[in-house]
C-alpha cells in the first residue's frame, strides 16, 4: 500500500504553492495525498491578495472523519492562515499524534504579503514545533520565528522548542551558490546547490511536502532531506511561467 501523507494547507489558486504544489510533490514521491485546506487565497503568480482562513470547526471535523478511516503515515504543514486554525491542529495533532509531522512556516509571499501575524508565530512556536519532526524555514523565517541573527543560533532556539530536526534553506540569500543546513541532536549538515535564476513560487511548498512523502517512504533523516532537495531542484529548473509574475515549479519534470 502507498503510504498516505496529509496535507494541510492552504489553496492558491495559481496552482503554483499551497494544496497543489503539495499534491504534486506528494504524488511525484509515490505517496497518496490527503488535503485538508486551512484557508483560501485570492493570489496571482505576483503575489498573495487576500487570505480567507476557514473556520476551525471544519478543520476539526475533516480530521475526525479522515482520521477514522485511514492511517497517515506523515503530515505537512504549510500556510494556516489563523493562529486559531493553527492552535486547533496542534490540539488534534497532540490527541492523535502523528510519527512524521513537517512544519514549513510561512511567514510572508515571495511577492511580499505578510502571511503570519504576531500571534501565529506564537502558536507555531508555542504549540506546533513541540510536535515536529523537521521545521524547514528559510533563514529568515528562521531569524524571524526565533529572534536570533546566525543561521545556528535560529537552529538551537527551534530546537530547544522541541522539533527534532531544523532545515534552514539558504535559496533567496544572496550568496553565488545555495546553501541548505541541516540541524538535529549535536549534528549539522550543509547540502550545497547551484542557483537558479529567478526562484519559483511554490519551492518551499515543494520542498516540505516531498520531504513529509519521503519520510512516510521510510527514508533516514539525512537521505530524504538530500533527496527531497534534489527533487525540489529539479523542478525549480524545469519551471514554467503560467502567468504574469514568477515562474512555477515543474514537479512532474520526471514525467
Ligand atoms: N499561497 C499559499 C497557499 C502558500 O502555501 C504559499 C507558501 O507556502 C504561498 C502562497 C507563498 O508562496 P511563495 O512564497 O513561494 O510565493
Amino acid at each position: 500500500m502507498k503510504p498516505i501523507v496529509l496535507a494541510v494547507s492552504g489553496h492558491d489558486p495559481t496552482g503554483g504553492a499551497g494544496i497543489q504544489a503539495d499534491i504534486e510533490a506528494i504524488l511525484s514521491q509515490g505517496c497518496h495525498p490527503c488535503t485538508l485546506v486551512t484557508c483560501l487565497t485570492s493570489q496571482d503568480t505576483r503575489n498573495v491578495h487576500r487570505l480567507y482562513p476557514q473556520p476551525p470547526e471544519i478543520l476539526a471535523a475533516q480530521w475526525a472523519v479522515l482520521r477514522s478511516d485511514m492511517p497517515i503515515q506523515a503530515v505537512k504543514i504549510g500556510l494556516l492562515g489563523s493562529a486559531e486554525i493553527a492552535s486547533r491542529l496542534g490540539a488534534l495533532l497532540r490527541d492523535d499524534p502523528c510519527e512524521t509531522v513537517i512544519l514549513d512556516p510561512v511567514l510572508r509571499a515571495g511577492g511580499g504579503t505578510e502571511l503570519a501575524d504576531e500571534r501565529l508565530i506564537e502558536v507555531l512556536c508555542e504549540e506546533l514545533l513541540p510536535l515536529t519532526t523537521v521545521v524547514t524555514p528559510n533563514l529568515q523565517e528562521a531569524r524571524r520565528l526565533s529572534g536570533k541573527e546566525l543561521p545556528h543560533q535560529c537552529a538551537d532556539w527551534l530546537l530547544a522548542r522541541g522539533c527534532q530536526a531544523v532545515l534552514i534553506t539558504g535559496g533567496d540569500e544572496p550568496t553565488p551558490l545555495v546553501y541548505n543546513t541541516l540541524y538535529w541532536k549535536h549534528h549539522h549538515k550543509t547540502f550545497t546547490w547551484e542557483k537558479l535564476p529567478g526562484g519559483a513560487h511554490g519551492s518551499g511548498c515543494t520542498l516540505a511536502a516531498s520531504l513529509a512523502a519521503l519520510l512516510a517512504r521510510g527514508l533516514e533523516l539525512e537521505e530524504a532531506v538530500r533527496k527531497a532537495q534534489q527533487y525540489t531542484w529539479n523542478a525549480i529548473k524545469y519551471a514554467f511561467r503560467p502567468g504574469k509574475g514568477r515562474k512555477i515549479p515543474y514537479r512532474f519534470f520526471w514525467s
